[in-house]
């Protein structure tokens, strides 16, 4: 018999002191953040799960290519190395590096983009909606139905709903369609895998209609990690040639770097065709920095070469798929409603079944992390009403179609005890769900309002 624990595939070279705190002072922090945890400072977090973004632990080797990184202005080796990790693994001619997945977003969507076009996605991530609203672009989500339904265990329950792109289409008609974004793995919705016979789905319908295919690739290996163990025909398949497939079935990719990419900044745009790329390479240069560098220094896109390569390793990817699964799945055993299968790189919490008492005008998803960050020190981020609700033209609240709460898990740097503790936590919280009540916003800016929101208690 082989030992039934994964254990993290490394060992603990450097650490980070976590400063410990108690529930009083938590309270005082959380009335000076308005009860945003994005305004809380993270030395007062005990666990921050606030994001998987930017927050991966670098391993030796990539520590050590950022004194190999070339600091040339053009012509950098660096670049060139990260180029080269980039082309083989999306198979596409033109590379743009950007300080952040959103620069290339705005790149791209800003040049197709525009008042008439619209977009169509399993789910627009909220910089990829904002990039695009931005522009006078409208951005609609059709994932399979199956995604609203947090007991629904669909294998690729972040797949796009083809019949509603078919008719889509017929409604806005092909020319007026900007993109077709694919995000692997759906972020915003649950986190949950797509298959690649939707990939390729969609990839056939876009072709047929000459519509732009971009694949959101920022979780690509851990999506290819679902595919190979949930879909026929890809159980022996390498974890790289299976997000090589998915790359060659698009028109380009977009990624951030900060997820897959193991690095804390860093994204690039990847594109087919030539025009398209010289449209946006012009803008790269006006608002990014010089075709070889975008706005990444060269020690930045000598770990990102790096990472790259790291993360489609198969104890890595196993041990990520798995502690997130360990979790979320411990979190289900104890009562707490969440989305099911777990995702990949976060566990999302049902805050509307949570607590069923708080209306949505008064945001039961700002209650959790509100409750989690008071009892346990634990950041989490809202993904409901404060992020994508919108009001109409009463002001009446139109609310997210899931109260949802994201328990982000960044990339090899908790360890199994820090998941029972987050467990444990859960656990006080289940107790106390009775006696928890909402918030209301008291200021927000126009876009993207739940990074800097203030609340009140109701
Ligand atoms: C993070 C993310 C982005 C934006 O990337 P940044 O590096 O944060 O600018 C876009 N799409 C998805 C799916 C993401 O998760």
């Amino acid at each position: 018999m082989s030992p039934k624990t994964i254990i993290e595939p490394f060992k603990i070279k450097m650490v980070e002191p976590i400063r410990m705190s108690t529930e009083e002072e938590r309270l005082e922090y959380l009335e000076l953040a308005n009860f945003n945890p994005f305004l809380l400072n993270s030395d007062n977090v005990i666990i921050d799960l606030l994001t998987d973004s930017g927050t991966s632990a670098m391993s030796a080797k990539q520590w050590s290519k950022l004194m190999e990184g070339d600091e040339s202005y053009a012509g950098s080796h660096s670049w060139m190395r990260m180029e080269r990790e980039i082309k083989e693994l999306t198979g596409y001619p033109f590379i743009l590096p950007t300080h952040q997945g959103r620069a290339a977003e705005r790149i791209l969507y800003g040049h197709v983009g525009g008042a008439e076009k619209v977009f169509l996605s399993n789910t627009h991530f909220d910089t990829t909606r904002a990039n695009i609203e931005f522009t006078g672009g409208k951005a609609i989500d059709i994932p399979i139905p199956e995604n609203h339904e947090p007991d629904n265990l669909h294998p690729f329950k972040g797949n796009l709903d083809i019949s509603k792109l078919e008719a889509s289409i017929k409604e806005y008609a092909a020319e007026n369609i900007g993109a077709v974004i694919l995000t692997v793995t759906n972020n915003s919705g649950g986190g949950q895998p797509v298959s690649m016979d939707n990939a390729r789905q969609v990839a056939t319908i876009c072709k047929e209609h000459g519509i732009l295919f971009i694949l959101d690739a920022c979780r690509i290996a851990e999506n290819s990690y679902f595919i190979r163990h949930r879909e026929d025909g890809y159980g022996r398949t390498a974890y790289w040639q299976i997000a090589r497939e998915m790359f060659r079935l698009a028109d380009g990719a977009i990624m951030s770097a900060k997820k897959d990419g193991l690095v804390n900044m860093g994204g690039f745009l990847a594109l087919k065709d030539e025009k398209l790329a010289e449209a946006c390479s012009n803008l790269l240069i006006i608002t990014e920095g010089f075709a070889t560098y975008g706005g990444l220094t060269g020690r930045d896109m000598e770990a990102i070469a790096q990472g790259l390569q790291e993360v489609f390793d198969a104890d890595y990817l196993r041990y990520r798929i798995k502690s997130t699964q360990y979790l979320g799945d411990r979190l289900h055993e104890i009562g707490v409603p969440l989305i099911r299968p777990i995702g990949g790189h976060a566990v999302y919490i049902d805050a509307k079944k949570l607590y069923p008492q708080i209306p949505m005008e008064h945001y039961p998803g700002q209650a959790l992390v509100v409750e989690l960050y008071k009892k346990g020190g634990i950041r989490a981020v809202e993904i409901g009403s404060v992020m994508f609700g919108k009001y109409d033209i009463k002001n009446q609240l139109i609310p997210a179609p899931m109260e949802l709460v994201r328990l982000a898990i960044p990339r090899r740097v908790y360890t199994q005890s820090h998941a029972d503790y987050i467990i444990e936590v859960f656990q006080d919280i289940l107790a106390d769900r009775e006696n928890v009540s909402g918030y209301r916003i008291t200021k927000e800016p126009e876009f993207l309002r739940h990074f800097s929101a203030w609340f009140e208690p109701v």
